[in-house]
């Protein structure tokens, strides 16, 4: 069977695209954290989402179970085959065109694999803005931002992905293209089909285009970092920075000082921002329609109030719109550093904003009690009640032998998530890393729903087996 199913891949797509060397197909079968390795039947990369139905369906006919896959950047194995051999990866990455941008509607069309940065440069070229932004922009895609149902930077002002998002063309597990490419913001005609597909991480059917909404371009987007003593500063930080800036804040990003400091050592030629070590930091961005000056003046009377209340500690207000990517460059480069310094237990939740720093403050304490030493990697998206909350060894314990620990770490953390009204995974999905964990913080009547919903869709279970659900 395999090679008969192979053949018949090779002659709709093309011998080049139907990969089983294991040279050529080792980059599409470990995850990015490096923690999944699978091993596939084979690797198809069709080149159009006819070519995608047409696979699919024959992966149907044969019980073939496929795992798509956009850029490999997620971080939870969602894009990794199982160890079998028995799975197809479904590689989106040749559908990478942009099919239209109409700036009265505002709206763009592209296609899954297209990389999100280009998404953004091809906004810009149009004088508008796609607000999606996170630190994987120049390699991961849209189909898998929108099977991820990504958050990053820009959720504050804009939402996740889910938000940008006014229609899909999808391929059914039956091999069937569903065009619901309407580039509405107003239709109530019966099932949001395409908020099903968004966020099923590949379980459900093949994202292969969708049409996003643009924004206007702001005329400035200017930061500014805020040092401060603690979480709880943050908050009231975020209080009256919203109150002073109103829809101009598109950013508000907390950094713990071991996350700079990580970034300090693995890129020393990224320079600290104070003159001395401050407990936390915080990343503001204003994006503003009329002028760099009009932003500037913003976040210096905002700073300047912070400082009469006594919430921060130090201040630094980007010149110019180079400096302002500068700050910015310092918050992408935490998971980058953290990934140099060695393995780490990584948590990705969101609670309430105001429970954030309740939340800090009795994981942290639960933490340090049961597992003396630990480096606690505390960053993330404090405007949106999001953090990577991630946990480094002690100084000196070697990072493999630390991983023992993990469950009992996940367990402590995810428990104190749950007491604090939270989601164990905020922008990150399930994947194949928290499937089992879910089952004990959702309730069995949302788990049966959700299984329903995959019975209904896909009753051969041959869309990503063994993630979500
Ligand atoms: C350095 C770094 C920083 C990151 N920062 C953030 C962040 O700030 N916010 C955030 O939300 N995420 C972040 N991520 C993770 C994020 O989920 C991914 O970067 C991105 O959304 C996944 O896109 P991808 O194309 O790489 O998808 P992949 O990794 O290839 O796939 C992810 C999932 O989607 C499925 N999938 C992929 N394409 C399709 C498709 N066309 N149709 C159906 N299913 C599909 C896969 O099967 C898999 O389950 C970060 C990752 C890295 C490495």
């Amino acid at each position: 069977m395999p090679n008969d199913f192979l053949d018949q891949c090779r002659v709709r797509l093309g011998e080049q695209y139907v990969l089983t060397d294991p040279a050529d197909t080792a980059p599409f079968l470990l995850d990015w954290r490096k923690r999944f390795q699978g091993t596939a039947l084979a690797v198809l990369r069709p080149g159009s989402a006819g070519e995608v139905a047409d696979v699919v369906a024959l992966c149907a006919a044969h019980g073939v179970a496929i795992v798509p896959q956009g850029g490999n950047t997620g971080l939870c194995g969602g894009a990794t085959p199982d160890t079998s051999g028995g799975q197809v990866v479904l590689s989106l990455q040749r559908l990478n065109r942009i099919r239209n941008v109409d700036t009265i509607n505002d709206t763009i069309t592209v296609e899954a694999g297209c990389i999100l940065q280009v998404i953004q440069a091809e906004a810009a070229a149009a004088g508008r803005l796609f607000p999606l932004s996170l630190a994987a922009e120049g390699s991961c895609t849209i189909g898998g931002n929108l099977s991820t149902n990504a958050g990053g930077t820009g959720v504050l002002r804009y939402g996740n992905a889910r938000e940008l998002c006014l229609g899909l063309e999808v391929v059914t597990p039956q091999g069937e293209l569903w065009d619901g490419l309407r580039g509405l913001r107003k239709n109530n005609t019966g099932y949001d089909l395409r908020d099903l597909y968004i966020g099923a991480e590949g379980t459900l059917g093949i994202i292969t285009a969708a049409v996003l909404k643009l924004y206007p371009a702001p005329a400035a987007q200017l930061t500014a970092l805020a040092g401060l003593a603690t979480p709880r500063d943050a908050l009231a930080l975020l209080d009256l920075a919203r109150r002073m800036a109103g829809p101009l804040l598109t950013g508000f990003e907390l950094m713990s000082d071991f996350c700079l400091a990580l970034v300090g050592k693995h890129y020393p030629h990224m320079r600290y921002p104070f003159a001395e070590r401050q407990p936390q930091t915080v990343l503001l961005e204003l994006s503003d329609s009329e002028s760099e000056s009009h932003a500037r003046e913003i976040f210096e009377r905002l700073m300047e109030a912070a400082f009469e209340q006594g919430i921060v500690r130090d201040a630094v207000v980007a010149e110019s719109g180079a400096q302002s990517q500068a700050l910015w460059d310092l918050r992408e480069h935490i998971p980058l550093a953290q990934a140099d310094e060695g393995k780490n237990i990584k948590h990705d939740v969101s609670v309430p904003i105001s429970r954030i720093a309740d939340f800090i403050e009795a994981t942290d304490a639960a933490l340090a009690d049961a597992f003396p030493g630990l480096r606690m990697v505390t960053f993330g998206h404090l405007g949106d009640g999001n953090l990577h909350y991630n946990v480094s060894p002690p100084e000196g314990t070697d990072y493999d032998a630390f991983l023992v620990n993990q469950a009992s770490i996940n367990r402590l953390v995810h428990d104190s998530v749950h007491a604090h009204d939270g989601s164990i995974s905020a922008e990150h999905g399930l994947g194949q890393l928290k499937r089992e964990e879910i089952v004990r913080y959702k309730s069995p009547l949302e788990i049966r729903l959700m299984q329903a919903i995959k019975q209904a869709l896909d009753p051969q279970g041959i869309m990503n087996p063994g993630k979500v659900v």
